[in-house]
């Protein structure tokens, strides 16, 4: 593990036991080093390849339809132990819960992408800032596409 900053404190991690990720695939870019990344995708960013594992093929029957998916995957090579952070560019120290970082006990990474094409399992998108290889968890439709349902039942409307 690389040294912590000044402010930064740390916690002792239980190995995890409580939930199990099924990756779907991994996301291919074209940064190898944290230097090079963004640090958060832009849509005009270079073309990113999603490549779902073949039985994840047919989860993706209607996804052409949507121009902005949601993305989220594992940010696998952060460091998971850290309470407080003292971002580079910043100087300040702040909780990792009020931080974007990709150092958090669940390295989770969203992103709001454009899709600009689907070859059978591959989808090609703009607007990613991970390592190549990272492992991907999951693909959405832009939430705003969806039309809530009406709720059935006074009080139920935000179930
Ligand atoms: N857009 C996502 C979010 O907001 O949840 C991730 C933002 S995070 C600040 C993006 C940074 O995470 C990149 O600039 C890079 O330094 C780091 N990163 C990217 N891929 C990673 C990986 N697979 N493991 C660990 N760190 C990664």
């Amino acid at each position: 593990m690389p040294d912590i900053r000044a402010g930064e404190t740390v916690v002792d991690l239980q190995p995890a036991s409580d939930a199990t990720l099924c990756f779907i695939g991994r996301i291919r870019t074209p940064w190898r080093d944290r230097e090079d990344c963004p640090r958060q995708g832009r849509q005009d960013g270079p073309v990113c390849q999603l490549e779902l594992d073949r039985l994840w093929e047919p989860a993706l029957k209607g996804i052409e339809e949507y121009e902005t998916l949601e993305i989220l995957y594992w940010l696998d090579r952060s460091r998971r132990d850290l309470v407080t952070q003292s971002p580079k560019s910043d100087g300040r120290t702040f909780g990792t819960f009020a931080l974007r970082s990709p150092v958090r006990p669940n390295p989770i990474g969203t992103s709001m992408v454009r899709l600009i094409a689907r070859r059978g399992n591959v989808l090609e998108v703009r607007g990613l800032d991970c390592l190549d290889g990272t492992p991907l968890i999951d693909v959405k439709p832009d939430r705003c596409a969806f039309s809530p349902k009406a709720p059935t039942k006074p009080g139920l409307e935000d179930t």
